[in-house]
C-alpha cells in the first residue's frame, strides 16, 4: 500500500502519521520526490482501513500495490535510484556506468594491466572474479582472498572501484573495501545470502538467475531492500532457452520492462549472455541503444590463455574500439 501525501503536509503531522503506522506493526518507507512524498507500507496491510487514512488532512491518495515486490517497486519510489561510487562514478537516473575486466583475477600483472587498459578506454569500474562459481568442482575456483587483495592493488593503482562476486556470507569481512559486491546468477535465490547483504551498506550487483523471471529477480532484490539496503544494481546476463547457438539468450527487453516497474538501475552483461567474443560488441551496442544504465564486459589481456571464460573475453584493443561505439550510441539513444 502507498500513501501519497499532500504537498503542504507539515513534517510534525507526517511524523505522527508515521508513528501511528509503526504502532500498527507496519514498516514504512518514505520517498521524497519532486512532485510527491510517498509513504510505502510494508507488512500485513489487509487490516488497514484505507478510508480512515484518506480522511486525514495530510493525505492526498491511498493505493494498494498488487505486486509482491514493494521497496523495489517504482510505485514506492517514483524517481530512479542513483548510486555513486568512490571515484564519483554514478549509475541510474541518466548516469551510465561501464564495468570491465577479466572473468577471473589470475595474477598481479594481469589484473593491473587490464585495469589500466579498461580505464584508458573509459571504464569506470574494474570487474574481476576472486570466488568463481564453476560448474565443475575440478575447474579453477578463483584466487579467493588473494584475488581480492590483487583487485584492491589494482584499485589503488588506477583509482577504479572494483566489483567482485561473493559466494558465501562468511566471506563478507574480505569484502570490506570492495565497492560493489556481485551476487552471481547461480546465487540469485540464495535468500540467506541476500538477507545478509541487506544488512550491509554495500552496493550490490544482483545478476538474474539462469532460469528466473523478471518478477523473481525483483523478489530477490526485495530480500536485500527488506534489510534496509537499497543500493542495488540489477543485471541481465542472459537466460537459458532452447537456443544453443549462444551460451544464453540475452533478454534485452528486460531493460524497458525493469525501467517501468522498478527504480533500480539495470546493467547488461553481453559476455555471459552470448559466451562468444564475436557477438559481444553487437549486443553491447544494442544494450546502450535500448537504455541500459550500464554495461559489464569481460576483458582479458590474453583471452586464448584465460583460466575462465576466454571465449567470451575481448582483448583490451577490442574493448577500446567497442567502448567508443557504446558511448556514441548511448549519447544518441538518450538525446
Ligand atoms: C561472472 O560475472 O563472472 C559470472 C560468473 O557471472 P554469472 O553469475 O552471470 O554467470
Ligand atoms: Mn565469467
Amino acid at each position: 500500500m502507498i500513501v501519497i501525501l499532500k504537498k503542504n503536509a507539515q513534517p510534525q503531522q507526517v511524523e505522527l502519521f508515521d508513528a501511528w503506522l509503526h504502532n500498527m506493526g507496519l514498516e514504512t518507507h518514505k520517498s521524497i520526490g519532486a512532485n510527491h512524498t510517498i509513504i510505502g507500507l510494508v507488512g500485513d496491510t489487509s487490516r488497514v482501513d484505507m478510508e480512515s487514512i484518506l480522511a486525514l488532512d495530510i493525505v492526498e491518495a491511498v493505493r494498494r500495490i498488487q505486486e509482491p515486490y514493494k521497496n523495489a517497486n517504482r510505485k514506492f519510489h517514483e524517481e530512479d535510484t542513483v548510486i555513486t561510487l568512490s571515484n564519483g562514478a554514478k549509475i541510474g537516473g541518466g548516469h551510465f556506468m561501464v564495468m570491465a575486466g577479466p572473468c577471473s583475477v589470475e595474477t598481479e600483472e594481469q589484473i593491473i594491466s587490464v585495469a589500466r587498459s579498461v580505464k584508458a578506454a573509459g571504464a569506470t569500474v574494474l570487474r574481476g572474479g576472486a570466488f568463481k562459481p564453476r560448474t565443475s568442482p575440478y575447474a579453477f575456483q578463483g584466487l579467493q582472498g588473494e584475488g581480492i587483495k590483487l583487485l584492491l592493488e589494482a584499485k589503488a593503482e588506477t583509482g577504479l572501484p572494483i566489483v567482485t562476486e561473493i559466494m558465501d556470507a562468511k566471506h563478507l569481512p574480505l569484502f570490506e573495501d570492495v565497492d560493489i559486491i556481485q551476487v552471481g546468477a547461480r546465487n540469485m535465490q540464495n535468500f540467506e545470502l541476500l538477507r545478509e547483504l541487506g544488512r550491509t551498506d554495500k552496493t550490490i550487483l544482483l545478476k538474474r538467475g539462469l532460469a528466473n523471471t523478471i518478477k523473481e529477480l525483483l523478489m530477490s532484490a526485495e530480500y536485500i531492500c527488506a534489510g534496509g539496503n537499497e543500493k542495488i544494481i540489477l543485471c541481465e546476463r542472459g537466460i537459458r532457452t532452447y537456443e544453443t547457438a549462444t551460451r544464453n539468450t540475452l533478454d534485452l527487453s528486460a531493460v524497458p520492462v525493469l525501467h517501468e516497474i522498478t527504480h533500480l538501475p539495470v546493467v547488461i552483461d553481453p559476455s555471459h549472455a552470448t559466451g562468444n567474443s564475436a557477438y559481444v560488441p553487437s549486443m553491447a551496442v544494442a544494450a546502450a541503444a535500448c537504455g541500459a544504465d550500464g554495461i559489464m564486459i569481460e576483458v582479458h589481456n590474453d583471452p586464448m590463455h584465460a583460466l575462465c571464460d576466454g571465449a567470451q573475453s575481448l582483448t583490451p584493443a577490442q574493448f577500446d574500439t567497442l567502448a567508443k561505439k557504446i558511448f556514441a550510441v548511448r549519447e544518441v539513444a538518450m538525446s
